[in-house]
């Protein structure tokens, strides 16, 4: 476990987990000691033992999007944690479907529990003294979303925008017109400081993309 954030007021850890090497994170509040689960990838036992080892407490589970590799952990996780798992619906086909991405993707995928609480774009999240703004940025999952803490200047991007690169649109349910309008919204959303913690690969932040991603300065966006 890898610790990216760790101040007065937050801590962000987290792990590539499983085959697509998908980065789950712990976010939480470290005032009160309140935490949650980005993108149940994997077993929830090293982020357990990293709220244990800090005085968390595990209470929500937040989803970016229903892809099996940010989803194949719920089953598990819900046997250990009474945390509630938050999506947004428009991934309800996708979280669903899990056991046919799973055989198209080529690992499987317990069927997830089902959903406690939607996101809607512009919900706040509360999680302790942290605010988690939702912008809702479908193209790569129709309910994809990005977590905002605009005061922490961090964000939970899913699998938007990556170091050098964005999310793919080339599988069931993806839309490229989609994908542009959410990276233009998050690019007209968030300041240059902004820490972006990524799906996969390495943390990165809004104004490093900005400058040098090529995708975003393909469509206009840099
Ligand atoms: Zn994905
Ligand atoms: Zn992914």
């Amino acid at each position: 476990m890898k610790t990216f954030v760790d101040s007065p007021a937050v801590v962000v850890a987290g792990m590539p987990v499983g085959p697509f090497a998908m980065n789950q994170y712990l976010v939480g509040c470290t005032v009160t000691g309140t935490a949650a689960i980005i993108d149940a990838g994997a077993s929830p036992d090293p982020f357990i033992a990293f709220a244990e080892a800090r005085g968390l407490r595990i209470e929500a589970i937040f989803q970016t999007h229903a892809h099996i590799d940010h989803v194949a952990g719920l089953a598990a996780t819900r046997a250990r944690l009474a945390a509630p798992i938050h999506l947004h619906p428009a991934d309800a086909p996708l979280y669903a479907n899990c056991s046919a991405q799973g055989a198209m993707m080529g690992f499987p995928c317990p069927p997830p529990p089902p959903v406690d609480a939607s996101l809607a774009d512009g919900q706040v999240l509360a999680l302790g003294n942290l605010r988690f703004e939702v912008l809702h940025t479908p193209g790569h999952a129709p309910g994809h979303v990005v977590l905002w803490e605009r005061g922490q200047q961090l964000a939970f991007v899913g699998d938007l925008i990556f170091f050098d690169s964005i999310g793919r649109t080339d599988l069931p349910l993806c839309d490229g017109e989609q994908m542009e309008r959410s990276l233009g919204k998050l690019a007209a959303t968030l300041p240059d400081e902004t820490r972006l913690f990524p799906g996969h690969m390495q943390a990165t932040t809004m104004g490093r993309e900005r400058s040098h991603n090529p995708f975003l300065k393909m469509m206009g966006l840099a």
